[in-house]
């Protein structure tokens, strides 16, 4: 039995959305937290996601809503266009507000440091765990340390995962993604606040403007093997360097710390053993397919920490209860979005511009919101924070 939140230790490992929202929850229930991060600083900018669902309603109720609003990149519509730029079907703003209610969209670094600012618990970066045996760690420094909470929020590839639960849990979906954002105000100037993308079967490249100049820009396209590339820039020239639009200024602006990784899902039985509980994308990661996995990390944090709140036995297990039917519900409709995002055929491709050209109409929008919403309210935390 633990003795009271006041003496309790918590080590958090991975400071992304999960890690931070576990470290903001825990310490307000009296936790002292510790978080470790790999990365040798905090993690800014990254790609835009779009932000909505039950977390939205966890971030308004630690208060960071006013805060993620002013961060908001005002993106008013989604455009597919073809290799001259031409538009080839767009969502209305209209049906974009109608199917996207109450969406922030944002920089995944900007989340993240809306709730770094607004914790207290220490971030130690360029730093990260060579084992775990329940609550006693050794870090990669060497040094060792005792904990009655080991958090495992280090993402989609969780180190944590592999020591306390062996080899990998994950389900590849056949695709490999890359986002960066780089400054072009020309490019920004043309592009605007409007998502815009150009799919040919198999792949898609797409852009949008992002502020003070600057663009993000996404590239996605299938491939049998989850293996990486060596060069993920040599990677992208080779599968994206035929087509035409904007493609070549994307491809030429690639830089060295691209984010590129194989698209995919964590499929485990259980997320917790002993005095360790994975949240976030270490347990349940759904994949830019699904597009709730923000949403679904800060809900994972704040259920977490209420369950403990309510009495330590079984909490784990309790907290499992809530969130999994939530995750499990939205990776298959993340495995279902695939054919949206990345159709596999130029008549789906036109099947799909077709809807967005009606996007106008209230039955086509239904149509699309049933598309691209999963339905998680059931997720949403019981309690109230004080
Ligand atoms: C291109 C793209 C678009 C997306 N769009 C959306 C969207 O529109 N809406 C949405 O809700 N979600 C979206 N997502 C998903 C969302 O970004 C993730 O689900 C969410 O960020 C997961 O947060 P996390 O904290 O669990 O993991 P991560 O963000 O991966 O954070 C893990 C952290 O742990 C650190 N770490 C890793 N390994 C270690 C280690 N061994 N030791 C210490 N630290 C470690 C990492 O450096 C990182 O800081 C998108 C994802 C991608 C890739």
């Amino acid at each position: 039995m633990p003795k009271s939140n006041a003496q309790q230790r918590a080590l958090i490992v991975g400071a992304g959305i999960a890690g931070l929202a576990s470290a903001w929850w825990l310490e307000r229930a009296g936790w002292e937290v510790l978080v470790v991060e790999k990365a040798p600083s905090f993690r800014a900018g990254g790609y835009m996601i779009d932000f909505f669902g039950p977390g939205h309603e966890v971030a308004r109720r630690m208060g960071l809503l006013s805060a993620l609003e002013e961060r908001r990149a005002p993106i008013s519509s989604v455009t597919s266009v073809d290799s001259s730029g031409r538009r080839r079907g767009e969502i209305s703003t209209a049906a974009y507000e109608a199917v996207a209610d109450g969406v922030i969209s944002l920089l995944r670094g900007d989340l993240a440091e809306v709730i770094r600012d607004d914790l207290r618990a220490p971030i130690r970066y360029g730093t990260t765990l060579s084992s775990v045996d329940d609550g006693r760690v050794v870090f990669s420094d060497g040094s060792s340390d005792e904990f009655d909470l080991v958090v495992g929020a280090d993402g989609v590839h969780s180190k944590v995962r592999e020591l306390v639960f062996g080899p990998s849990s994950l389900r590849y979906l056949g695709h490999h993604v890359a986002a960066f954002s780089f400054q072009d105000p020309v490019l920004s100037e043309r592009i605007g606040y409007r998502y815009q993308m150009l799919t040919v079967p198999h792949r898609m490249v797409g852009c949008y403007a992002v502020r003070d100049g600057a663009m993000a820009a996404l590239m996605l396209y299938r491939s049998d093997s989850p293996e990486l590339p060596a060069d993920p820039a040599a990677a992208l020239r080779e599968r994206f360097g035929d087509l035409g639009w904007v493609t070549p200024s994307l491809l030429s602006a690639v830089p060295q710390d691209v984010y590129y990784d194989e698209v995919s899902q964590v499929d485990m039985p259980v997320w917790h053993r002993g005095k360790v509980v994975l949240v976030g994308d270490a347990c349940g990661a759904v994949s830019l397919f699904a597009g709730h996995g923000a949403s679904l990390a800060m809900t994972g944090a704040c259920v977490l920490a209420e369950e403990l709140s309510a009495g330590f036995e079984g909490a784990f297990a309790r907290y499992e209860a809530r969130m999994k039917p939530a995750v499990e519900h939205t990776q298959e409709f993340g495995r279902r979005f695939i054919g949206w995002m990345a159709p596999a055929s130029a008549w789906r491709i036109s099947v799909r511009d077709l809807a967005f050209r009606l996007s106008g109409l209230p039955v086509v929008r239904n149509m699309i919101r049933g598309s691209l919403m999963p339905d998680v309210d059931g997720v949403l935390p019981r309690h109230r924070a004080s």
